[in-house]
């Protein structure tokens, strides 16, 4: 029986935006959402040096890895979750692409960038093949199937950011889910989706806790976490990373969580590197190294 490997490429407790992960299953590569960003502002600030510096490694990193990738998933067009640089199209090239319907459940500035994507892009012309990820089941052989959910809001139902869709892959008796972009899940929708898919692993991104009281409902992150909680006692492994990740008190969340169940671990635990929150302590990199002038030490 052949192993499955899963690896968390880039990550918000890596010190960029993103939840670029690889699936290996049956002989097969698959990248989910091989993208990474960062924070235009954040406390009023530009990104730190060490910031750019992490994103361009990341960025390097994503280009490696998607050179002998089958399979590119992309859950939603949002700019942390996929490559849309036009000399970053190369990288589309030969692979058979899942992505998020660019026409259905979307929002106008989503159906825009899919659009660039498919057409300006020209992805649609050198993809080997493309397939709607959205309620679908892409059986690649018997032991091998990957599966989308239905579009799910990008954090509240209603939410003026979109949809997203969900991915599962099943494989050697491993159920892994990457739930991209809902956001604990705060709504039900998404929650139910996933308890019923019953993930061995699931990768998630938990609640925007920075923004509570402004861009989001204080009630709907408290929804979140408790969706969140509700989750760590179903899955074995839980890495939730990504949106409470730019909060300084992330960590705190996650000793929360592991209350409930030893085995949740944020994206860069998961793959035995230093948890580094660069954006949640913009402000404290600026103040300690206001000058680029001091970035190589
Ligand atoms: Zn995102």
């Amino acid at each position: 029986m052949t192993e499955v490997r899963v690896r968390i490429l880039a990550a918000d407790s890596m010190g960029v935006r993103s939840m670029a992960t690889i699936v290996e299953a049956g002989g097969v590569k698959i990248a989910i959402d091989p993208g990474v960003s960062y924070a235009p502002r954040r406390y009023g600030l530009p990104p730190h040096p060490r910031e750019l510096e992490r994103l361009e490694e990341k960025k390097e990193l994503i280009y490696r890895e998607l050179m002998d990738t089958d399979i590119i998933v992309i859950t939603h067009y949002h700019y942390d979750h996929y490559l849309y640089h036009d000399d970053e199209a190369e990288y589309y090239k030969n692979k058979i692409l899942l992505i998020k319907d660019p026409r259905h459940s979307i929002n106008v500035s989503q159906r825009i960038r899919a659009h660039r994507l498919l057409k300006k892009m020209g992805v649609e012309n050198i993809a080997k093949d493309i397939h709607i990820l959205d309620n679908n089941v892409y059986e690649i052989d018997k032991g091998l199937v990957i599966r989308g959910s239905p579009p799910v809001p990008h954090g509240p139902d209603g939410s003026k950011l979109g949809y997203i869709a969900m991915v599962l892959i099943e494989c050697c008796g491993e159920r892994i889910v990457h739930a991209s972009d809902v956001q604990g899940p705060i709504s039900r929708k998404a929650l139910e989706i996933i308890a019923e898919w019953q993930p061995t692993i699931l990768i998630i991104s938990g609640p925007p806790t920075y923004f509570a009281g402004l861009k989001v409902e204080e009630e709907q992150i408290r929804q979140g976490l408790n969706n969140l909680s509700l989750l760590a006692e179903i899955v074995d492994v839980l890495v939730a990373d990504h949106h409470f990740a730019r909060d300084l008190k992330y960590l705190s969340y996650l000793d929360q969580l592991r209350k409930i169940n030893t085995r949740v671990l944020s994206a860069a635990e998961f793959m035995g590197l230093p948890v580094e929150l660069l954006e949640a302590q913009r402000k404290l990199l600026w103040e300690k190294d206001p000058s680029d002038n001091n970035r190589a030490s």
